[in-house]
Order: C-alpha cells, then structure tokens, then sequence
C-alpha cells in the first residue's frame, strides 16, 4: 500500500494535463501530435511534481480516450493526502471572535477535493476560507460583494471566470483599518478544481491577513 503523497492541488495539475491530452486526442487524428501533447504533459509533471512516480507517468502516456482518463484519474485518489479534516467546534474555534457563525455544511464537504475549505454567509455576505499550513489552520475572513460580479481572474486559482470581490478588513497599527479587495470565482468548488499551485493560495491568505 503506497503512502498518499500527492496533494489536491497536484492532483488537478495532473487533472489539468489530462485534459490536454483529451483535446488533442479530439482535434487531432495524428497520432504524432498526440504523442507530442503526452510528451509535453509529461515533461511538465515532470518539473513541476518531482515525486510523482514512474508508474503515474506511464499511465498518462497511455491515456488514449475518455474511459482511461478517467480510470487513471480514480487511480490517484489512493496517492491523494485529502484536506485536514476540521469539525464544526474547530471552525467555531478558528473563527471565535464572530457571533452567529454560520457553518457549513461539513458532512457534504469531499476532503480529497478540497485545497481550501471556504462557505458563505448570505445573510451577512461574510466569506470565510481555512487552508492549511504546516499542518495548523490558517483562517481568513472577508466580506462577499456579490453587487461587484463581473468576469475575470481569480486571485486563487489565477483562472478566468465568473468571480465577485472579495474584501478582507485588517486592524493595523493604532486601531487603523487597512482593506484588502480582490475578485475571486464565485463557486468555490470551481475554484478548487482550478487550484493547482497551492503555494499561490498560502500566499493569497497571507496577503489578507497582514
Ligand atoms: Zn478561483
């Protein structure tokens, strides 16, 4: 039995070669252009996943229609090291200063899809996010701005879509209040799957929370 090893955000880079594959396979006959495309996803978890081992880059060279693709991709969930799970008393914990938390559902949560857990409050439009790091939570809370939806890029997953602003409040110095506003997807399970570089997500919290 292998050790989990591959973080969410590894899998959906995987994910995200897979499905050139798949394109190339479904614009091109040549199978010349597709061996070139695997040869490319291939170089590319190479560099960017280290660890990924011989067995994962094989079975993407052999990808050859959809059925694979997805056989392989049930494949990594035994590698996958899933989302810390968090209980209802552990977000109340992380987010003790506000009254009325609202929580969400955690039961509907898959921890093995998740590189950061994040819900929303309609009521109060309050939007909360916890990664993780270094094996602790680490908990940002901003306010939603539905009014400001628009297309664009998502200060998360640095994809383009359907996003809204976001802005987090920070008390700085001598009770000074500093806000920080960036758009990001309007669906969270979206975002997640977008997510493929986790260090830009630490970094993105860690902006709002200074
Ligand atoms: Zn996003």
């Amino acid at each position: 039995m292998t050790n989990p090893f591959l973080t969410v955000a590894n899998v959906r880079l995987i994910e995200q070669q897979v499905k050139k594959i798949l394109s190339a396979k479904s614009s091109s006959k040549d199978p010349e252009v597709l061996n070139a495309v695997k040869g490319l996803a291939v170089a590319e978890i190479k560099e960017k996943l280290p660890n990924a081992t011989a067995e994962i880059l094989h079975a993407i060279s052999n990808i050859s229609d959809r059925t694979d693709a997805e056989l392989f991709k049930e494949s990594l969930k035994r590698y996958t090291i899933p989302f810390k799970t968090i209980s209802e008393k552990g977000l109340q914990k992380l987010f003790r200063k506000d009254k009325k938390l609202k929580l969400p559902k955690l039961e509907m949560v898959d921890w093995h899809s998740i590189s950061y857990l994040s819900w929303l409050d309609s009521g109060t439009h309050r939007q909360y996010i916890v990664i993780e790091k270094d094996g602790a939570f680490v908990a940002l809370r901003g306010v939603s701005q539905p009014q400001y939806a628009t297309k664009g890029i998502c200060a998360i997953c640095n994809q383009h879509g359907a996003v809204h602003l976001f802005t987090a409040t920070v008390k700085g110095n001598a009770d000074m209040y500093t806000s920080y506003s960036n758009y990001i997807c309007d669906d969270v399970e979206t975002c997640n799957a977008h997510v493929t570089d986790y260090e830009k997500l630490e970094a993105f919290v860690a902006r709002n929370l200074v």
